[in-house]
């Protein structure tokens, strides 16, 4: 269930919503659909996996998990966010 509160004027917004990584409940001010905690999470995997693919570019979903410790379904997240992206390995 998603529902929305708004003020006058519309310009801040929060939105009740549920976080996509952990499915808690949260208020997003800045539509984004993950929660603070996950932000923060996000914020370190992702310099994590940004650091690892500078030595291994190329390296597949697989292996940056097993290298990194990230999840894959973080990993994946990155991708759909455009944070990283994927290309043919040659
Ligand atoms: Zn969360």
């Amino acid at each position: 269930m998603i529902w929305g509160i708004f003020l006058k004027g519309g310009i801040n917004m929060a939105i009740k919503t549920t976080c996509k990584r952990c499915g808690k409940m949260f208020v997003s001010t800045d539509l984004t659909k993950i929660c603070m905690d996950c932000k923060e999470v996000d914020r370190k995997s992702f310099y994590i996996v940004k650091e690892y693919l500078y030595g291994h570019s190329g390296a597949t979903i697989g292996e940056v998990n097993r290298d990194t410790g990230v999840s894959v379904a973080d990993i994946e997240r990155m991708i759909e966010d455009g944070k990283i992206s994927r290309m043919k390995k040659e």
